[in-house]
């Protein structure tokens, strides 16, 4: 164990603290939450579409189903029309029926149109609410790919800063002994970040207590030979 190993210790948690923001960035991506939200939207969206659009369906059925029936009753109404004009029939009881019929035969025709109109107004209201919702549903799913591509781009973007921090920390910590940096790993993981420490006066830098003096000279006197630790957090004291 070398002073410069300590030293190099430091550099290393400069590194690992890099890397934590890194990550940290990644993983709290404010584009994160507005894709959730965005999406969320979207199916609640697309969801709504689906029932107006059942709604819709049965209701244009309805309406030609109507007007269908419609044409069908002005159909016998003419066809009655043309009998009751042909002259074949000379019967007054019977053209009088026929009469009967045709003026049956219209009011039932206005009727169907009346309640075609009603049908048809219902249709309209439901045409304008498909076209909102399917303008709601392309600007939200602008906004989803949108997202997605912006958090695709900053993750790429994030992934090459790792591994190039990730090549220097492999660097630094070249001349560092496997054990020291795993017992440096080991209480960086328990220390919420602080593995290890300068130690500045009778201060360790790392939890900013301090140490008696004495014990402080002792870790500058041993530090080429033995590996000393805070008190207080547990930290590699640097002198
Ligand atoms: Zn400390």
């Amino acid at each position: 164990m070398s002073i410069d190993e300590l030293e190099a210790l430091l550099l290393v948690q400069d590194s690992d603290i890099t890397l934590d923001q890194l990550r940290h960035r990644r993983a709290a991506m404010p584009e994160r939450a507005e894709l959730t939200a965005r999406s969320a939207d979207l199916r609640a969206t697309e969801a709504e579409r689906a029932e107006v659009g059942e709604r819709h369906r049965v209701v244009l059925a309805e309406e030609r189903r109507i007007d269908d029936e419609a044409q069908t009753v002005g159909e016998r109404a003419d066809e009655v029309n043309k009998r009751l004009y042909s002259g074949t029939i000379s019967s007054p009881r019977e053209l009088q029926a026929m009469q009967a019929d045709i003026d049956m035969l219209h009011r039932r025709r206005s009727d169907l149109e009346d309640e075609e109109l009603e049908v048809m107004e219902q249709r309209e209201t439901l045409d304008s609410e498909l076209a909102t919702l399917d303008a709601q549903i392309a600007s939200l799913q602008a906004s989803v790919s949108e997202l997605t591509a912006t958090i695709a781009a900053t993750e790429a973007e994030i992934d090459a800063d790792v591994a190039r921090e990730m090549a220097a920390r492999a660097t630094l910590a070249e001349p560092i002994a496997d054990s020291l940096l795993r017992d440096y790993d080991r209480r960086r993981a328990q220390n919420r970040g602080a593995g290890a420490a300068r130690l500045v006066g009778t201060t360790c830098q790392a939890c900013h207590l301090t140490i008696p003096s004495t014990e402080a000279e002792r870790v500058r006197r041993d530090a080429g030979s033995v590996v000393s630790y805070c008190d207080n957090c547990s930290a590699i004291l640097v002198p």
